[in-house]
């Protein structure tokens, strides 16, 4: 039987992230799964502050993998993470989108390695996203060791969105009873940025097809357009503080 690991909390403000995690543990402890680990807290003391990084080095735990037997406090529960999840068949990482953004549930995961699109595949949801990643993410490092391994990615660090647990809980627990999951789309990511600091307001709901030169939102009532066509993945909540360059959309291009 194949051995599946699920982990959440790696950022420790991703409540919903966490409560999914949990959630799924129910499931399969009621169905007494031996084959199926989860860890949903992983970064614990984060987690119990409410912070996403660990207060002691402020590292940035899902940049930190495979880490270090002898580092900063995150360096070593990296490396006990990485050397625990390496014995897994598959390793699935629950994240949510932070700094006031929310997102649709989608799948981050190396797509140039065909064991990664056949887990995609097999896990099913909507979206795949085409990514190179970042070094040090959990997913990027597994890969590396021919693990299967993925992000999903949905909702908001800020709020707890039941509708998208649901998604995300259903597709989890598809794939571990091996049963047929949604059609995934595999898909390029772009983001579109503000172009000066000041008042943002979003025109859009997440899951919008877009189409070029549609109007996405506002900033200081100057219009923001889409520059191709796509599905609106991600999207950053009205703010009237909103950065230079800060990302306001995430658009999947279809
Ligand atoms: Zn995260």
């Amino acid at each position: 039987m194949k051995k599946i690991l699920i982990i959440a909390g790696i950022h420790g403000d991703e409540v919903s992230a966490v409560l999914t995690a949990y959630e799924i543990k129910e499931w399969v402890e009621k169905n007494s799964l031996k084959n199926i680990t989860i860890i949903p807290r992983a970064n614990k003391i984060a987690y119990c502050l409410g912070l996403k990084e660990n207060p002691e080095d402020k590292k940035n735990l899902n940049r930190t993998f495979p880490g270090k037997k002898d580092g900063t406090f995150s360096e070593r529960l990296a490396f006990k993470i990485f050397n625990f999840a390496k014995n897994f068949d598959y390793v699935i990482d629950l994240h949510n989108y932070a700094n006031g953004r929310t997102c649709l549930p989608f799948i981050l995961t190396d797509l140039k390695k065909q064991f990664n699109k056949d887990f995609a595949n097999k896990v099913g949801l909507s979206y795949a996203v085409r990514c190179l990643g970042n070094k040090g993410q959990l997913f990027i490092e597994l890969s590396k060791k021919n693990i299967p391994s993925m992000i999903i990615e949905f909702g908001s660090s800020e709020k707890v969105e039941r509708k998208y647990i649901e998604i995300v809980k259903k597709a989890v627990i598809n794939f571990i009873q091996n049963k047929k999951n949604a059609k995934v789309n595999f898909i390029d990511y772009k983001k579109i940025k503000a172009p000066s600091a000041g008042k943002f307001i979003s025109k859009v709901c997440l899951g919008k097809i877009v189409n070029k030169g549609d109007v996405l939102g506002l900033m200081n009532k100057n219009q923001i357009k889409a520059d191709s066509s796509g599905i609106i993945l991600g999207v950053l909540k009205d703010t009237k503080n909103c950065n230079k360059e800060e990302t306001l959309f995430a658009v999947g291009n279809l």
